[in-house]
C-alpha cells in the first residue's frame, strides 16, 4: 500500500487506542467527538488532495529509494524545487482547511532527523541514520501521519535541563536497558498528536555534557504503553457541542492541541535516533525549527488567503466594496500575506544540500520568514476586523436566527445589501470571528507568535546568521577606513 484515501486514514486512526483526556474524562471515541473531529478532518485533507490528479505533482512524489508514489508529507527533500513545492502544498492546504493541518511537523522532523543522524553516525559510528531510514520507509509505505514533538514544558526557563528542581521538565532517559531505553517527561502544544499514527520526539534546546540524559530522539506509536494526552481548551470550543453550523464559523476543519505525557515509555533500540550525543541536540533543534519556520511561509499564507477573502466578502455584503479605504485595506492585507509567501519561497530557493544528501532551507531567510509571521497575521486580523465591523463579536446565535419570533427580527436588522441573505452575512462574519478570536485563532494568531519558536528564538538565529562582521567590512571599504 502506498497512498491512503481520506476515508482509509480516518479508519486507520479509529483503530488506534490512544489514551486521550478532555474535561477530566477519558475520550472513548475521539474520531467521532464533535470537538475533536474537525481537527482530524484537517489532516484528512492531506490524504484527500493527494488522490486528486490536479494536485498529484504538489501532494505526492516518486520515492527515489523505492520508486513508489508517496505523499510529500513523508518525503525527504532532494532539491530546492522540493522545498518550494513543500511551501506551495502548505499554502494550498491552508486555503482548503483554514486551519492547521498538522502533518508538516512530521515532515519537518523527518528531514531534520535524516540529516542530523547522518552526521552523528559519521562522528560516532552509531546506527541512528539506518534506524531512522527504517522507520521512514515504514511510514512512507503505510502513508502514516507522524507528529513531531519538540516543545518540553521547560519549568524554570533560566535553568538547563539537569538544573531543574523537577527533572521531568525536559523529557529524559530514566533507564538504559540492553534492548532499549525508558523515557519520562512531556511535550506541550502538540497539535497533531491525536491524529497521528506515530510520534517523533526531539530535544527542545541545545545541550551541554551534563544534559546527557535529555539529549534523546526517537519514535514511538501514538498508543505506546505509558503515553497519554490531555487536550487543551480553545476559545469557543464547546460551541461545537451545540449543533450549530453557523456559530462555529468553520464547522468542518480545525486543529486541537494536547499535552503528551510520557510516563515510563519504552523505546526499542531500532527506534532511537539520538541517545546522549549532547553536541548534536542543537543541530537537530536548529534544523527542525528552520524547516518549520519555512513551513509558516506556506500554511499561514493559505489561511491568510481565506481571511482576506472573508473580509472582502464582508465588505461586499456591507455595501462598502467600492470605498477607497476598504480597497486599500484589502491591498495592505494582500501585501502582508504575499510578503510572508516571498519569505517561504526565498528560503526554499536558497536552500542547499546537506552531507546526508537531502536539502536544507536557508536558515537566515527561514528565520526572517517566521519573524514576519509573528507580526503580519496580527495586522491582517486587525484589518479584517476593521472591515467586517462590530457584528463579528455581537451577532446573535443561529438558534435565534431559526426562531420563528426572533428570526424575522434578525433578518430585518442585520441585513446588509438587499440581494444577500442575513444568514450568509452571519456565516462570513462567524468565519472571521473563528479565524480572529475563535478556535482557529490558535492556529492562525497565537500559533503565528509561538509556533515553530517564539519571536526571540528567531532573533537569536538572525543574530547568529546575519554576518555583521562582513557588513562592517563593507562599510569600512566604502568609507576608505584603514585600521
Ligand atoms: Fe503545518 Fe502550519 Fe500546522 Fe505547522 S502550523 S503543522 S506548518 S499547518
Ligand atoms: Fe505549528
Amino acid at each position: 500500500m502506498a497512498l491512503m484515501t481520506g476515508e482509509q486514514y480516518i479508519e486507520s486512526i479509529r483503530k488506534i487506542s490512544m489514551e486521550i483526556y478532555m474535561f477530566g474524562k477519558r475520550v472513548e471515541n475521539p474520531v467521532d467527538d464533535p470537538i475533536l473531529r474537525p481537527s482530524l478532518n484537517s489532516v484528512r485533507m492531506t490524504y484527500d488532495l493527494a488522490q486528486k490528479p490536479e494536485y498529484q505533482d504538489l501532494m505526492t512524489v516518486i520515492s527515489p529509494e523505492t520508486g513508489e508514489r508517496i505523499n510529500r508529507f513523508t518525503h525527504i527533500h532532494r532539491s530546492t524545487e522540493d522545498l518550494r513545492n513543500k511551501v506551495k502544498m502548505q499554502r494550498l492546504l491552508g486555503q482548503q482547511t483554514a486551519a492547521c493541518f498538522q502533518r508538516c511537523v512530521g515532515m519537518d522532523a523527518f528531514n531534520a532527523v535524516y540529516s542530523t543522524t547522518f552526521e552523528i553516525d559519521k562522528k560516532y559510528g552509531s546506527c541512528y541514520h539506518d534506524n531512522f531510514k527504517k522507520f521512514m520507509f515504514y511510514c512512507q509505505k503505510n502513508d502514516l501521519t507522524v507528529d513531531g514533538a519538540m516543545t518540553d514544558p521547560k519549568g524554570d526557563r533560566s535553568k538547563a535541563p539537569h538544573e531543574q528542581s523537577d527533572p521531568d521538565m525536559f523529557l529524559r532517559v530514566v533507564e538504559r536497558r540492553a534492548d532499549g531505553i525508558v523515557v519520562c517527561g512531556a511535550k506541550a502544544h502538540q497539535t497533531g498528536i491525536i491524529n497521528s499514527h506515530e510520534v517523533i520526539v526531539m530535544p527542545t534546546i541545545a545541550m551541554g555534557p551534563e544534559d546527557k540524559d535529555y539529549a534523546v530522539s526517537f519514535a514511538v506509536p501514538s498508543d505506546a504503553s505509558g503515553l497519554f494526552m490531555i487536550i487543551g481548551r480553545q476559545s469557543c470550543d464547546t460551541r461545537k457541542l451545540e449543533g450549530s453550523e453557523i456559530d462555529v464559523g468553520n464547522s468542518e476543519f480545525g486543529g486541537v492541541e494536547a499535552l503528551i505525557v510520557f510516563d515510563h515509555v519504552f523505546v526499542p533500540n531500532d527506534r532511537i535516533f539520538l541517545n546522549g550525543e549532547t553536541e548534536f541536540a542543537g543541530m537537530l533543534v536548529e534544523r527542525f525549527a528552520g524547516y518549520h519556520r519555512q513551513s509558516y511561509g506556506g500554511c499561514k499564507v493559505g489561511v491568510g488567503d481565506v481571511l482576506i477573502g472573508a473580509a472582502a466578502v464582508a465588505a461586499d455584503y456591507n455595501g462598502v466594496a467600492k470605498a477607497s479605504h476598504i480597497k486599500d485595506k484589502l491591498i495592505e492585507m494582500t501585501h502582508l500575506n504575499e510578503t510572508l509567501y516571498c519569505c517561504g519561497i526565498a528560503c526554499s530557493a536558497e536552500g542547499h544540500q546537506t552531507a546526508s544528501g537531502n536539502y536544507m532551507i536557508d536558515l537566515l531567510l527561514a528565520n526572517v520568514c517566521k519573524q514576519n509571521v509573528t507580526r503580519f497575521p496580527y495586522e491582517i486580523v486587525r484589518l479584517a476586523e476593521d472591515i467586517a465591523g462590530g457584528l463579528v463579536v455581537t451577532a446573535p446565535s443561529e438558534a435565534d436566527l431559526r426562531d420563528p419570533k426572533l428570526g424575522p427580527v434578525i433578518n430585518k436588522y442585520f441585513r446588509g445589501i438587499n440581494n444577500v441573505s442575513t444568514e450568509n452575512r452571519m456565516r462570513i462574519l462567524r468565519l472571521i470571528e473563528n479565524l480572529a478570536l475563535g478556535s482557529a485563532a490558535v492556529g492562525y494568531r497565537t500559533e503565528s507568535m509561538h509556533g515553530a519558536g517564539s519571536p526571540q528564538a528567531q532573533r537569536i538565529m538572525i543574530a547568529r546568521q546575519c554576518n555583521l562582521e562582513h557588513k562592517k567590512t563593507l562599510a569600512k571599504n566604502i568609507a576608505h577606513i584603514k585600521e
